[in-house]
């Protein structure tokens, strides 16, 4: 099963040096998730090759403009090309007003449902739920109320051998057993023992989105021995009292944190304006942890 993201945008508060601000396409099983929505974020889905009409959840972090000016864009232009099918958006509850207040003096009515979930940034909780994965906030510290969101892929049930199940003439109708793991006892007087018919399908992984916040030990717990953990690195830790002012995290503290919490790989980005090279923040970050990749614009990072 698919589970890769494709970074929009990785510009902190401006689009700069070709950076566009933030916004990434989690892929899971064909499906498509919208985290974060800055300025921007269509033309970027264009430019990589993805349809916006398959978009059908979008994750709004918080409501600092660089994370969500594409949206009223986004969902302007799926409507004007004839979207029907509904689209659900998670975010904090000031969102919806905002967008109502501009689709009313736009005089847009809208030609699909929106279904709107208000999210809390006090404690974590479980917002979504498919056949695929779950979704749960990740409470962030920030100056205004910002989440996180942790995609956690489900267990997928185990594959069958099928040459094996083939060449032992046992029937179809069993299969769907054995793929759940069930040992069977055959009409025929055969016992079929499941782990000699079937093989365990592949861990599950589990991706954590961080964007924006202070270096702040209580949401460690939340992230805690993720695949891919995706954090703000928005300074050199040379700028500490800036990041700290701004509640904006350093790369060295990002690579900490992926340390502290046991994360197999580092993805940074949100990156402050004032770097027009991004090589010492990736530097910086793998000084510490050395599984760190720059968040790069168009690449698509595998789960
Ligand atoms: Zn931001
Ligand atoms: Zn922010």
């Amino acid at each position: 099963m698919k589970f890769e993201v494709t970074i929009l945008g990785s510009s902190s508060a401006t689009p700069v040096y070709n950076r566009n601000p933030t916004a990434q396409l989690l892929n899971c099983n064909e499906k498509f998730y919208l985290i974060d929505c800055g300025e921007g974020t269509q033309q970027q889905l264009m430019k990589f090759g993805f349809k916006a009409s398959k978009i059908d959840f979008v994750f709004i972090s918080h409501l600092h403009g660089d994370h969500y000016f594409g949206l009223i864009g986004l969902l302007s232009s799926l409507h004007l090309n004839g979207r029907i099918k509904p689209i659900k958006i998670f975010a904090p509850a000031a969102l919806l007003e905002i967008l109502t207040i501009q689709f009313k003096y736009s005089e847009t009515v809208i030609r699909y449902p929106i279904e709107f979930i208000a999210t809390e940034a006090d404690e974590s909780r479980q917002i979504f739920e498919n056949a695929d994965m779950t979704v749960e906030t990740i409470v962030l510290n920030h100056r205004i109320p910002c989440t996180g969101f942790k995609f956690v892929q489900k267990k997928r049930l185990r594959k069958l051998i099928i040459e094996k199940l083939e060449s032992e003439n046992i029937d179809v109708e069993y299969y769907p057993l054995l793929k759940r793991g069930v040992d069977l006892a055959l009409p025929d007087g055969r016992a079929l023992l499941n782990s000699d018919y079937t093989i365990d399908s592949e861990k599950p992984k589990t991706y954590c989105y961080c964007s924006d916040t202070l270096f702040d030990e209580r949401y460690f717990n939340s992230i805690r021995d993720c695949d891919t953990l995706y954090h703000e690195s928005t300074f050199l830790h040379e700028m500490l009292d800036r990041a700290n002012q701004t509640h904006h995290t350093t790369a060295l503290q990002a690579a900490q944190i992926a340390k502290m919490t046991g994360a197999a790989k580092l993805l940074i980005g949100h990156f402050s304006s004032r770097y027009k090279t991004l090589q010492p923040l990736l530097d910086e970050a793998i000084s510490v942890f050395e599984h760190t990749e720059i968040a790069l614009e168009g690449v698509t990072y595998s789960i």
